[in-house]
């Protein structure tokens, strides 16, 4: 047993557990217009790995044995798999909910014009990632013109709906832009739908706060900076045990565009494949080794429990308002 598992499960059992699988998260591809500084998996547009239509056959096939209530479609820009569509596609056909994570800038590349008309017809959900409401530290974060392409792409979501109608979800992320942990997500998505309102006219769903990982060009960052060590100390010395229930590993599976598994997106960037018994290729897919898992942990899994918590769908535990 490792350190995070002592203290996340204080002694009372072996390791963490699964406990179902609600949402089937399935990275497309690395290949990404953007290199973002805080990046957990050094996507770029350098970046050769793409998910092939044959593996998401597979993947069709396991989510209809599984029948997850959304399949959630990430990268790098899963805008640039050209499989993309029939991916959605043959979801819709299962009846499964899809929801794409885009960085919203991949929304306006060539080719990418109809995009926004073909989500809408297939109610996929957006998650689109906008680190901050301020241009200085969208810039910082993600390179000069991103912020302002960003909003554009918000303004052509929200003219056919997204963000607006209630079925169609667009929900924003926000990372800090350094190494400490987010603030409050009610309070920093108040702060969002204001500014975003008065400065652009601009409208999304809900704000998810995620917690920056210590991995890929984030960490390299902080290692060369020497600051590595101390975000790492920061994490698990602001463990929170109400976090522990709603960690995201428990809940849900992470599938790799090689169809690799993993127990979430964050061990896929360390290359920490499913073990414990449980299979780590969608070709050995065993439904009954996966549901009730050992997960597979490490020291940055207090990434996930620090302050108010932190997954792919935001904070865990809300602060008393
Ligand atoms: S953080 Fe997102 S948008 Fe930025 S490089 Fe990584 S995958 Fe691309
Ligand atoms: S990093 Fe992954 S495995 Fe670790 S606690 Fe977070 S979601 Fe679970």
């Amino acid at each position: 047993m490792n350190q995070f598992e002592k203290i996340a499960t204080e002694g009372r059992s072996e390791g963490l557990y699964a406990d179902g699988i609600d949402t089937m998260q399935v990275n497309v591809g690395l290949r990404c217009n953007q290199a973002c500084a805080h990046c957990h998996l050094s996507a770029s547009p350098e970046s050769k790995e793409i998910m092939s239509w044959p593996v998401m056959e597979k993947v069709l096939q396991i989510a209809e044995s599984i029948a997850p209530g959304t399949v959630d479609i990430t990268g790098g820009a899963p805008e640039l798999n050209p499989h993309l569509k029939g991916f959605i596609k043959g979801l819709s056909t299962l009846d499964i909910r899809s929801q794409v994570r885009t960085n919203l800038t991949a929304l306006l590349e060539a080719g990418n014009e109809d995009l926004i008309g073909f989500f809408k017809d297939h109610r996929v959900k957006l998650v689109g990632s906008l680190p901050c409401y301020l241009e200085e530290n969208v810039r910082a974060q993600r390179g000069d013109g991103v912020y302002e392409q960003s909003i554009e792409a918000v303004r052509r979501l929200n003219f056919v709906g997204y963000g607006i109608d209630p079925d169609l979800q667009l929900n924003f992320v926000y990372n800090p832009g350094a190494a400490f942990l987010p603030g409050d997500q009610a309070d920093l998505e108040g702060a969002y739908k204001k500014e975003l309102k008065d400065r652009f006219g601009v409208s999304f769903t809900h704000l998810l706060t995620i917690t920056n990982m210590p991995l890929g060009r984030f960490g390299e960052k902080l290692e060369k900076e020497s600051r590595l060590d101390k975000y790492v100390k920061l994490l698990s010395d602001s463990f929170n045990p109400e976090t522990v229930p709603g960690l995201m590993c428990r809940r849900q599976i992470s599938i790799g565009w090689d169809g690799t598994l993993y127990d979430c997106d964050f061990n896929l960037a360390l290359n920490m494949v499913m073990n414990h018994g449980a299979p780590d290729h969608i070709d050995k897919w065993n439904l009954n080794d996966v549901v009730g898992r050992r997960i597979v942990t490490g020291a940055h899994c207090f990434g996930c429990t620090a302050g108010n918590g932190s997954s792919c769908a935001g904070e865990l535990v809300a602060e008393p308002q």
